[in-house]
């Protein structure tokens, strides 16, 4: 170690929404040395920090000062009749307020990157309820683990060693060896390979297998066409044979503690707000015989963030539209992804342009052709090119802030490395302030303590 370097242990990691909290960082000047804790998602991300120094502020890729930036971000926005904010899930609290206030001075849509990811969870959440927990009390209690459409062994690989699979609970002194492990996937994974049991689920019938559960719980005999093989390829028409479902069911009851992790190949295939209805609905009729619970796998670090400071500023968590000076709620009328495909945005500011990359063809080529404002960190290249680019401090990192983690609890990020640029919420604030009066906008609906 150098003289300059500094060594900082429990630093948390906002990479995914694992939000680890016991990483062990060197510092040296600008740049970030992982020591330890630091997963292979990780690593890349933390070594760039300090590695290329973009300009704070940008106006068409030439360098500017951040008042000529901000004076020309709130130019573009004075003009824009139907502005969208969109993103937000690589924030923090604070950038995340800044942002719906932002939202409630113009008038305009405001969406989080959960509305191309969990979206559909969150409908379902809203339609019939979550029984809900801790990763906390999962590590320390949880003697069944189902992975349900989900590869956390590639999306979250510190989940098994700290939440999932392998630690020592208070309830699991053995670790690994008191849990049962169960994948159901269209394909065998990485994350089925670490697996007791791995059931294939036909495509696109997540449905069927789970009421077929729901029908095995309650002991009824579920549709026998559905374990038929009617299209000759081996398998039944839900994918797996009755007597793994049935055997399944029996493990589900029997369990003393269960919970079910769910993914985006659940909530993302057809239908899949009544794929997790459904899942979320078989969790709530296990509740009659043991404990179970229902958790989603969140893949960036603060998009459970994101939802929760959107929900608790205007009521609802995604897709909100505040033009009338009230808030209004309104999934594939007010998601980022349609109202661009729609032609009816006009301006666009992105905190984290990340999200960008998972756009419809039609909605990022609708994004191309308005002004953009864009809120990226210094390690991570912009996905757009826009009219107007900000380089902001990295919470955790360059500025403290709050990031929930995927169980929605609240996890503290701390300063580690000293910088000049700002943060996404001042940039936003100054953005504000840059805004002319406009006596006759809608008035703001949003009262933020
Ligand atoms: S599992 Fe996620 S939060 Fe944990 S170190 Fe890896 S990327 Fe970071």
């Amino acid at each position: 170690m150098t003289s300059h370097a500094t060594e900082f242990r429990d630093v948390a990691c906002t990479v995914c929404g694992c939000v680890c909290d016991d990483l062990r960082l060197r510092v040296e000047g600008r740049r970030v040395v992982p020591l330890s804790g630091v997963c292979e998602l990780a690593a890349p991300w933390f070594e760039r920090i300090g590695h290329t120094q973009p300009a704070a502020a940008a106006i068409a890729g030439g360098a500017c000062s951040l008042d000529e930036a901000v004076t020309r971000a709130a130019a573009i926005l004075a003009q824009s009749r139907a502005p969208l904010i969109w993103g937000l899930s690589r924030s923090s609290s604070d950038g995340q307020r800044a942002a719906v206030r932002l939202a409630d001075r113009l008038g305009a849509c405001i969406d989080t990157s959960a509305s191309l990811c969990h979206a559909p969870s969150i409908m379902a959440i809203q339609q019939v309820g979550e029984s809900t927990s801790s990763l906390g009390e999962i590590k320390n209690r949880a003697d069944l683990v189902i992975f349900w459409g989900a590869d956390p062994a590639v999306s979250h690989p510190r989940h098994f060693e700290r939440y999932s699979l392998e630690p020592v609970g208070e309830f699991l002194p053995g670790g690994r060896s008191d849990r049962t492990v169960v994948v159901v996937d269209v394909e065998p994974t990485a994350t089925s390979a670490a697996a007791d049991h791995f059931i294939h689920v036909a495509p696109d019938r997540d449905f069927e297998m789970i009421w077929a559960l729901r029908q095995l719980l309650r002991e009824d005999d579920p549709p026998a066409h559905e374990f038929a093989d009617t299209n000759n390829t081996g398998a039944t028409n839900l994918g797996a044979p009755l007597d793994v479902l049935w055997d399944l069911a029996q493990r589900m009851k029997r369990c003393h503690y269960g919970v079910v992790f769910f993914g985006l190949g659940l909530a993302r295939r057809s239908l899949g707000h009544r794929n997790v209805e459904a899942l979320l609905s078989l969790v709530a009729d296990l509740n009659a015989h043991t404990r179970f619970t229902a958790r989603r796998l969140r893949i960036p670090g603060d998009v459970t963030g994101a939802d929760s400071v959107v929900c608790w500023q205007t009521g609802f968590p995604f897709a909100v539209n505040l033009a009338r000076g009230y808030p209004r709620y309104g999934p594939g009328e007010y998601t980022a992804n349609e109202l661009l495909e729609r032609h009816e945005v006009d301006a666009c500011v992105l905190v984290g342009s990340e999200a960008v990359a998972n756009l419809s063809p039609a909605a990022a080529d609708w994004l191309r052709q308005i002004p953009t404002i864009a809120l990226d960190y210094p390690n991570v290249a912009p996905t757009v090119e826009a009219d107007v680019q900000f380089t902001t401090a990295i919470y955790g990192v360059h500025a403290p802030g709050t990031a929930y983690r995927m169980d929605e609890v609240p996890i503290p990020l701390r300063q580690v490395v000293d910088t000049e640029y700002p943060t996404d919420a001042e940039v936003l604030g100054a953005m504000q302030r840059a805004m002319p009066i406009d006596p006759c906008g809608p008035p703001n609906a949003i009262q933020q303590a």
